[in-house]
């Protein structure tokens, strides 16, 4: 009997859910594992998904998502990004972003075909590009730059098999928020190579310390050759509901509606409803949980500043935190390991998320002040004690 397919073969344990697995066996542990907001979801969002159940929203949609969704998707994005799509043939509704992404690398993707993806990355982008039997090219983005691409570096790492270039801004692990400059280069990168770029913004709204959200969507001649995956899980705490979007040009949404009918038909209904009320109702509840972001970052940033040996390049977005541990004589894994068995605190290696990550941990900030402290306060007494 033949168990493995090569997608199968090709996928590995996400890094990520290994230490959350492992944290959610303990008691009295604090983890910084997953990046899941800890708010619960807005009422307004909640009693959407209330009312459009009881008027009976418990059937199939179609594979694109309820229009209505699309349309409000379609004006948050010209709100956002000046650029119109239209809501029927260039924006479809995912479940989550993580959908949008993987139907994006099925619709394009083709065995051999090169995806350029930065290192450190996001474990799931590689797994998704490998299942479709791409080939994931890493380039390395470091961490004095501010984990952002160096445009030459990618322009390098081009060859003729290069089929898509990912971006990823704010970035997950890294923080990471790429500026304008950089985003022009890379779109001119791609207008050159005729690329396909894919945008994930999944993380647009967490930005700190002055840092500006620009999308690479905007700059010329990308519109056309863009896909900007979004999602309702961070921005409005919603990781459970399973919601997300693509916008792009209508041929390849075309066939990701698609290959949905084969996948999951469609986002959950009532879900759907909830998230027109996500983008329709009150920004006040995104605005407070923002506000908290801010205040638990630089909570976090101090505790790193306080304890020798530990340090952090401040993220400019997201809400994780790459901490430096290389002067603890440890690396990642076994510093990971050995903080989870001695103390209980779940971090992930750094080298979870690529050859780059050697020498940092990563750390979700979506948990609330008083576990940031408590977590820290472990943190420094497993340190001093090394
Ligand atoms: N993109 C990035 C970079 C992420 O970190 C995540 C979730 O962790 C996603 C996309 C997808 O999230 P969801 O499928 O919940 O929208």
């Amino acid at each position: 009997m033949k168990t493995h397919s090569r997608a199968a073969r090709a996928t590995t344990d996400s890094p990520i859910r290994k230490m959350f697995n492992l944290a959610s066996r303990m008691t009295d542990v604090i983890s910084f594992t997953v990046g899941e907001p800890d708010f619960p979801t807005p009422d307004n969002i909640v009693q959407a998904a209330i009312r459009a159940l009881r008027e009976g929203q418990t059937h199939y949609t179609l594979n694109a998502g309820i229009l209505p969704l699309r349309q409000a998707i379609a004006e948050a994005t010209e709100r956002s990004h000046g650029l119109r799509y239209d809501p029927e043939g260039e924006v479809m509704a995912t479940v989550g972003g993580m959908q949008a992404l993987m139907l994006l690398m099925l619709a394009l993707v083709d065995p051999g075909d090169e995806v350029i993806i930065s290192d450190p990355y996001w474990p799931n982008y590689v797994g998704q590009v490998k299942a479709c039997g791409g080939v994931p090219v890493l380039v390395k983005v470091r961490e004095e730059d501010g984990f952002v691409f160096d445009p030459g570096q990618v322009r390098k790492a081009v060859t003729p098999r290069t089929r898509i270039l990912l971006v990823n801004s704010p970035a997950n692990p890294t923080g990471g928020v790429a500026g304008r400059e950089v985003l022009r280069a890379l779109a001119e990168l791609a207008v050159e190579r005729d690329l396909v770029v894919v945008s994930d913004e999944v993380y647009r709204h967490f930005l700190y310390d002055g840092a500006e959200f620009v999308s690479i969507a905007t700059f010329p001649g990308m519109r056309e050759r863009t896909f900007v995956v979004d999602s309702f899980s961070k921005t409005y705490a919603m990781t459970g509901w399973r919601v997300g979007w693509a916008a792009g040009p209508a041929e390849v949404i075309r066939n990701m509606v698609k290959l949905q009918e084969n996948v999951a038909a469609c986002v959950n209904s009532a879900t759907q409803y909830a998230a027109i009320e996500a983008l329709r109702g009150s920004q006040e509840p995104l605005r407070r949980m923002l506000e908290e972001y801010a205040q638990r970052r630089t909570l976090l940033l101090g505790e790193i500043a306080g304890i020798e040996r530990l340090s952090c390049v401040p993220p400019k977005g997201a809400f994780y935190a790459l901490m430096n541990i290389s002067r603890t004589g440890l690396n990642s894994e076994a510093f990971a390991t050995r903080l989870i068995t001695e103390k209980a605190v779940a971090v992930v290696p750094g080298t979870g998320f690529g050859e780059e990550g050697e020498g940092l941990v990563r750390l979700s900030y979506a948990t609330s002040r008083e576990r940031i402290r408590e977590g820290f306060a472990r943190i420094k007494a497993f340190v001093e004690g090394l």
